[in-house]
C-alpha cells in the first residue's frame, strides 16, 4: 500500500473524523461539489441512520439549477480534460485508490452508519472493491485506450487507425445498496476515458460519495472534472437525464426508474447504460456438494439481501428437498445466534439494518403477502433489537416455502433477506421456471456434475451464471442484465468502450496526388 502525501492526508483525515464523531441528531451538513468547491444547496433534508431510525446528518436536496451549474462546470472542464493523456488520468486515479485504501476502515464506519450494512462487511467488501475499481480501470485504460489499431489497406496507400474519444459530460446515477462501490464502478472508467462527470448518488446514502469528492480535490483533479449534486431522483436525477449537455447516462437502480430514464434519454439519443433489478434463481441439483450450503445461504442474505445479485428463488430437486430445507434453515438461523447475529451494524454482526423505513415496510409487506397466499415462513421476519436500535429497521433471514411460481413473492424483486424455496423434478422443467420472470440479472447452479452445471448455465437467460460459487468476480468479465434487468455491460473493457466513442481515422499516405 502506498501512503498518501502527508499534506492532504491530514486534511482528509479531519474530514472523515468529523463525520465519524458526529453522533445522531447533531446534524452535520453535507454540500454539493461543483467546480472543486463544496457548495451549499438551496434546500436540504435529513438522512436517517437505518440502525437507529433517527436522522444523523443533513444532506442537500439538489435543485435543477444546481444540476445546471454542475453540468456547466463539467462542460468547461471537458475542453481540457479530454486532451490530457491516459497516463495522466491513470496516475490521478491511482492516487484516489491509494487515499481511499489508506482510510478503508474509517470510510467503512461511515458506509455502515449511512447504509445499515455491517461495518465488517463494508471493511472487507465495499471499500476494498472501490479501491480495486479505481486501480484496475486506471491500469486497464493504459492498454485499452492508448493503443490504436493500425491497418494497412491492400493498396498500401491508406492507413486506418481507431481513436477512442471521450463522450463528453457523463451523468452517473447510483443506488443505495453498495453506495461507494457502485459509484466508483462508474467514476473510474468514465474519468480515465477522458469524460467529465456529474454524479447523483442515492439520496438515501450520499455520505461516502461526499467523502470521495474530497479525495478527488485533494489528489489534484482539475476543477470541474468531477462534480456531484446530492438530492432526490425526481428532481436532481431527472434534470441530469434531461439536460441537453449531458451526453451519456450511466444508471444503476430499479427497473421502474431505469425504463423511465431510457425513454427520456432516447429523446436526445443519449448513450445509456442501465443496470437494473433482478429476481435471481438458484438451482440446487440432488448431487450438490453439501459443503456449499453456507455459500448458498449467503447468496440470499449477504448485505441484508440488498444486493441485486442475491438469490431470491431457490429451486431444489425433489429427492433432497426435506434434507436441504433442514440444513438451509439451520444456516439461516445461524446468523441469529448470539455474537453472530442480526443487529447494530456498528458491532460484530452478519446482518445489519434494512436501508430505510420505506424499504423495511416493503419487505415486511411481501412476507405478509406470502402468509396470506398460503406460504409457510420457516424462519425470519421482523427482528427487535435493543441498545439504541429499538427504532431501527431489522429483518432476520426469512425462508418461505409453499408458494406457486405465479405468486407476487416469487416474481417481484423484494431486495431483502427473503428467499422462497420450491421443489423441481427435471433440468428441463427447472430451466423453464427459472427463466420465467421478466428479469435476467444473475443465477446460481449447484451440482457436482460438470455436464449438469454447464448445460444448465447454457440455457439460463441471465447476465451472470455462477456455478458452485456466488459473487466471485473478475472485473474484466462483462457484467449486466438481460430482459428487464438491464441494457449494456459494465466491466474493464465493456465500460471503457461505453465511456468512449470509437473513431476511425483513415489517412491517405500517398506522397503525390
Ligand atoms: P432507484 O431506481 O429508486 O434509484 C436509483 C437512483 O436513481 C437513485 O440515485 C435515485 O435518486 C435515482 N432516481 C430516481 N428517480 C429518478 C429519475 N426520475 N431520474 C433520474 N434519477 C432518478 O433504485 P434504488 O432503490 O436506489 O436501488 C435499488 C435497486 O437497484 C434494486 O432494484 C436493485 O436491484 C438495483 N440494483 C441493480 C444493480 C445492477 O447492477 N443491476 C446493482 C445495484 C442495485
Amino acid at each position: 500500500m502506498t501512503t498518501a502525501n502527508s499534506n492532504y492526508r491530514d486534511e482528509f483525515k479531519s474530514v472523515i473524523q468529523k463525520l465519524i464523531d458526529s453522533p445522531d441528531n447533531q446534524h452535520e451538513q453535507l454540500t454539493n461539489f461543483i467546480g472543486n468547491e463544496f457548495v451549499e444547496s438551496e434546500k436540504c433534508m435529513d438522512s436517517v441512520n437505518p440502525a437507529t431510525g433517527k436522522p444523523w446528518i443533513k444532506i442537500p436536496n439538489g435543485t435543477a439549477a444546481e444540476v445546471d451549474n454542475a453540468v456547466a462546470a463539467a462542460k468547461v472542464a471537458f475542453k481540457t480534460w479530454k486532451n490530457t493523456t491516459v497516463q495522466q488520468r491513470s496516475a490521478l486515479l491511482n492516487k484516489v485508490a491509494n487515499l481511499v485504501e489508506e482510510f478503508n476502515d474509517e470510510i467503512a464506519i461511515l458506509e455502515s452508519r449511512d447504509q445499515g450494512k455491517p461495518i465488517g462487511l463494508a471493511k472487507v467488501m465495499d471499500i476494498p472493491r472501490c479501491v480495486q475499481n479505481f486501480r484496475d480501470f486506471a491500469n486497464a485504460a493504459l492498454y485499452s485506450l492508448s493503443t490504436s489499431k493500425i491497418l494497412e489497406q491492400p493498396t498500401g496507400k491508406c492507413v486506418n487507425y481507431v481513436k477512442h474519444d471521450p463522450v463528453g459530460v457523463a451523468g452517473l446515477i447510483s443506488p443505495w445498496n453498495l453506495p461507494l462501490y457502485l459509484l466508483s464502478f462508474k467514476l473510474a472508467p468514465a474519468l480515465v476515458a477522458g469524460n467529465t462527470v456529474v454524479c447523483k448518488p442515492s439520496e438515501m446514502t450520499s455520505v461516502t460519495a461526499w467523502v470521495l469528492m474530497h479525495v478527488f480535490k485533494l489528489v489534484g483533479f482539475p476543477a470541474g472534472v468531477v462534480n456531484m449534486v446530492i438530492g432526490e431522483g425526481r428532481s436532481a436525477g431527472q434534470r441530469l437525464v434531461d439536460h441537453p449537455d449531458v451526453h451519456l447516462i450511466s444508471f444503476t437502480g430499479s427497473t421502474l426508474i431505469g425504463k423511465k430514464i431510457q425513454e427520456d434519454s432516447a429523446k436526445m439519443n443519449k448513450k445509456v447504460s442501465l443496470e437494473m433489478g433482478g429476481k435471481n434463481p438458484g438451482i440446487v441439483y440432488s448431487n450438490y456438494r453439501k459443503s456449499d450450503i453456507a455459500t448458498i445461504a449467503r447468496s440470499s442474505f449477504l448485505n441484508q439481501g440488498e444486493i441485486c445479485l442475491c438469490t431470491s428463488r431457490l429451486f431444489v430437486q425433489r429427492p433432497i428437498l426435506e434434507d436441504f430445507l433442514t440444513s438451509y434453515v439451520e444456516e439461516a438461523k445461524k446468523v441469529c445466534l448470539k455474537n453472530f447475529t442480526v443487529g447494530d451494524p456498528s458491532s460484530q454482526v452478519q446482518i445489519g439494518a434494512m436501508n430505510s423505513k420505506v424499504h423495511f415496510e416493503k419487505v415486511k409487506k411481501y412476507i405478509d403477502i406470502a402468509k396470506s397466499e398460503g406460504g409457510t415462513i420457516l424462519c425470519g421476519g421482523v427482528k427487535e433489537i435493543s441498545n439504541g436500535c429499538e427504532d431501527g429497521y431489522f429483518i432476520a433471514p426469512t425462508v418461505i416455502v409453499g408458494l406457486p411460481d405465479s405468486s407476487q413473492v416469487m416474481t417481484d424483486e423484494i431486495f431483502g433477506p427473503v428467499v422462497c424455496i420450491t421443489p423441481f423434478d427435471t433440468a428441463e422443467e427447472v430451466i423453464e421456471r427459472a427463466n420465467s420472470t421478466s428479469y435476467g440479472l444473475s443465477a446460481t447452479v449447484w451440482s457436482a456434475n460438470t455436464d449438469e452445471l454447464l448445460n444448465t448455465a447454457n440455457e439460463l437467460r441471465a447476465g451472470t451464471v455462477w456455478c458452485n460459487t456466488w459473487l466471485a468476480r473478475e472485473l474484466s468479465m462483462p457484467f449486466g442484465g438481460c430482459k428487464q434487468s438491464g441494457t449494456g455491460r459494465e466491466g474493464l473493457h465493456d465500460s471503457l468502450h461505453f465511456y468512449s466513442d470509437a473513431k476511425t481515422v483513415c489517412v491517405n499516405l500517398a506522397s503525390k496526388y
